[in-house]
């Protein structure tokens, strides 16, 4: 995010969360990884410092920066630690985000400030076994009841769900209505029926619990219906296009670690008498790596101004997912060739970068949907758009 229009508030910023990054997050970020367990006091460090509330209204508890500032905190964090950066991210956005925006007054009191506090931990429940990219497939089904619905079915790949004190998920009220007839819907731990099931071993971001989550005929009230029934697809779409570039931040900040460690590891190791930095093969990857992510920073940076224009541009944010995503997984490539045998070695952080990289590539739509959906805008094929 080194758009030249930054405000010298944003500057400040940067430089905040960068020094607690610097001094915090990079030093313990390997370990945390092997453990592969919530980074409890991180999370409390992030809490402390306000990042939680950093989009929200001060009426809540936060701070009602901008998104792009919101870019800012996320790309730094993610610099330091993917793993942090999806666990922020999901109590920044995606896992309270629907619940401040269509839960009750209570909710709000109960839930989302303490959220924004760090007392509570709120996660979001879309993808199931069977339907991951495929969302309007899902067999989660909310049945009405006297006072409110029933839900039941089972979740997978869910974020922090192993500590998560409320899940925002997503059910079909009406299998015949489509995508109109999704809806997502606050549950409490603690509801007779919700149950939090096995934690899924990764690859990468291994201190962020990935875990599914299993729902048996749970009661909940009316007032937990997020939005107006029939909506919750739409009221989703309000806010893909932040989770997309936000992941874009993401992105950007494991690209420009994995690429600092590169330059820095190049101009120490030697080889046939000299650092290997002077291989012109090896200072061109160097070159197309920061290269590359100017140019993901230029569309992440643009499309983050949109946002905040009010404006909700799917091509520009499916681009810059796209773009800075899978930028990010080649620089983490190229430095562990740049690494040789040592990007293999589990004590280096080349190979962390190289693993959490992956991640990048699921959440907000995989590249190949996102390419779908850029071509869709694009008017390609043009049929489909009517
Ligand atoms: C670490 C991690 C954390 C996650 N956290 C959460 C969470 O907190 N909550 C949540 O709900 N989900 C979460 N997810 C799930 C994530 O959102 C899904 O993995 C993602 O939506 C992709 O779904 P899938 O993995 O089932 O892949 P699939 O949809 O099965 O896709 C498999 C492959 O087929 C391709 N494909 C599928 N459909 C098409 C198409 N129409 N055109 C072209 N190609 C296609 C995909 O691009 C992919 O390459 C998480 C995933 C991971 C890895």
């Amino acid at each position: 995010m080194k758009d030249f229009s930054q405000t010298e508030e944003q500057k400040l910023f940067r430089n905040s969360v960068r020094s607690f990054v610097d001094r915090e997050v990079i030093p313990t970020a390997q370990e945390l990884d092997e453990k592969g367990e919530f980074p409890r006091e991180l999370f409390q460090r992030c809490a402390v410092n306000g990042y939680f509330g950093l989009r929200y209204p001060e009426a809540v508890g936060g701070m009602d920066a901008d998104f792009f500032t919101y870019c800012i905190m996320m790309e730094e964090l993610a610099r330091g630690s993917l793993s942090l950066g999806a666990v922020v991210a999901m109590q920044t956005l995606m896992g309270t985000d629907l619940v401040f925006r269509f839960g009750t007054d209570d909710h709000r009191q109960r839930l989302i400030e303490p959220a924004l506090r760090g007392e509570k931990i709120g996660t979001i429940a879309m993808t199931e076994p069977d339907f991951g990219s495929d969302l309007g497939g899902i067999t989660t089904r909310a049945t009405p009841t006297e006072n409110g619905w029933a839900i039941t079915g089972q979740k997978m790949w869910i974020t922090s769900a192993t500590m998560a004190d409320f899940f925002t998920v997503a059910a079909k009220t009406d299998p015949e209505a489509g995508f109109k007839g999704i809806d997502f819907f606050l549950v409490e731990r603690g509801m007779p029926g919700v149950s939090v099931g096995r934690k899924i071993n990764k690859l990468g971001v291994r201190a962020s619990e990935t875990s599914e989550l299993i729902l048996d005929n749970v009661q909940i009230p009316s007032a937990n219906l997020l939005g107006k029934q029939g909506t919750g697809f739409k009221n989703l779409g309000e806010i893909l296009c932040q989770i997309r570039v936000m992941t874009g931040a993401l992105a950007l900040g494991l690209g420009q670690a994995a690429l600092d460690s590169a330059i820095k590891y190049s101009n120490e190791r030697q080889q046939f008498g000299k650092p290997i930095a002077e291989f012109q093969a090896v200072s061109h990857k160097i070159a197309e790596m920061g290269t590359q992510l100017e140019a993901a920073d230029a569309l992440v940076c643009r499309a983050a101004r949109d946002i905040d224009a009010g404006r909700r541009d799917v091509k520009l944010a499916s681009m810059a997912k796209l773009f800075a995503t899978e930028t990010a997984n080649f620089i983490a490539d190229e430095c562990t060739r740049i690494y040789g045998s040592y990007g293999f070695a589990m004590e280096y952080d080349a190979q962390r970068y190289y693993r959490d990289a992956r991640f990048l590539l699921y959440g907000g739509g995989t590249s190949e949907i996102l390419r779908t959906n850029i071509a869709r805008e694009m008017g390609v094929p043009a049929n489909r758009k009517k």
